[in-house]
């Protein structure tokens, strides 16, 4: 694996994006006069501009995972995270990726809008990884693979075998999306990215953590990735709310695990009466804060469940998907409503 021949050639000369501020690290910032950023000087506790490389919100992440700060960037949520690695490491007209469907779908949406050709690679039956054909699809322009484990919709999480195999045989980068990884029994990959310098991991706060409204999205690579990815951040991608906000939920880990056992325990709630309901055809193992199901006819399963005022997310028309819902799981109390309603259906 070498970085410099993944770099896209016009990142590699760039320079990451510096304020007049970062030079100031060692005086007493409250004691200094600003007037270097056309800001309005009254304080309104956000009238200054987020600290660009968010290092209290790093700070605390790198301490809970024990990696170090320089193998951490931060996103305006995972998504901006996913673009800019497009935006680093794929030459648009010229390189490829690859992704696993039925997978999360921005991928290839991003891959689109990079104008970067997506190369898809189902799934086995049993929504896991078909490293040999995948091995097959890459050639000299592959610059990533696409692994979400646990996946979404379909709820698994691949197995190490074939993970380790990716990151072993691929030169490109290998980037698991954990999005769901709290609500699974399994290991994060990123006690690995000393390992291997190919791994790319992006996490959220959207899911487990609660905080779908800030948007902050987080990558752990090695120090050379998230170097490369630090030179076309936008400078103040994180703003000051979601800093702040960021930082008093990460400090509330209690409340975050109670979170995630309730959610584990009304999973399994649902997973018992799901099985029982007469249209139902398979419910999917499930690692995650949703489930997906086969059913009868999903269009019809969904109209009527729209009609009760509860939404869903409809999957048939993607590939192994055929039939297809995914639920969410919700509180206590939106479960037995769902219940309710799906024992009414039945
Ligand atoms: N990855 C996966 C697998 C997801 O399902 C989602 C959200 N649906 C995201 C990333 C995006 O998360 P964020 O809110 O951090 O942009």
């Amino acid at each position: 694996f070498d970085i410099n021949t993944i770099t896209r050639e016009n990142v590699k000369s760039l320079k990451p994006y510096s304020s007049a501020r970062d030079e100031f690290e060692d005086f007493d910032t409250a004691e200094m006069i600003f007037l270097d950023a056309n800001e309005n000087p009254y304080q309104n506790g956000v009238n200054r501009y987020p600290d660009p490389q968010q290092v209290s919100v790093k700070a605390i992440l790198a301490k809970n995972n024990f990696v170090k700060q320089n193998q951490i960037l931060l996103g305006n949520g995972s998504d901006e995270v996913l673009d800019l690695l497009f935006r680093a490491f794929c030459e648009p007209k010229t390189d490829n990726i690859i992704s696993l469907p039925p997978t999360y779908g921005m991928y290839s949406v991003l891959a689109n809008i990079n104008n970067v050709e997506n190369r898809e690679v189902l799934l086995t039956q049993d929504f896991q990884p078909q490293v040999d054909k995948i091995l097959e699809a890459v050639d000299e322009n592959t610059k990533i693979i696409f692994l979400c484990s646990p996946n979404n919709p379909t709820g698994n999480s691949f197995s190490d075998e074939s993970v380790v195999q990716l990151l072993q045989n691929f030169k490109g980068l290998v980037v698991i999306d954990e999005a769901y990884i709290d609500f699974s029994d399994k290991e994060s990959w990123l006690t690995e990215i000393d390992e291997y310098p190919n791994l790319v991991i992006t996490q959220t706060l959207s899911k487990a953590y609660g905080l779908a409204g800030i948007r902050l999205g987080v990558c752990y690579a090695s120090e050379a990735v998230i170097s490369i990815l630090n030179k076309i951040k936008p400078p103040y991608n994180v703003n000051e709310l979601t800093q702040q906000k960021a930082i008093e939920r990460l400090k509330d880990s209690e409340k975050i695990k109670q979170e995630i056992t309730s959610i584990i325990t009304q999973r399994e709630e649902l997973l018992k009466v799901l099985v029982e309901v007469s249209f139902v055809e398979k419910v999917y193992p499930t690692e995650a804060n949703f489930v997906l199901v086969k059913v009868d006819d999903a269009n019809k399963r969904y109209d009527q469940l729209i009609a009760k005022g509860i939404v869903i997310r409809n999957r048939t028309s993607q590939p192994l998907c055929e039939n297809c819902l995914r639920f969410t799981i919700g509180t206590e109390e939106e479960n037995a409503v769902l219940i309710k309603e799906l024992k009414l259906l039945s």
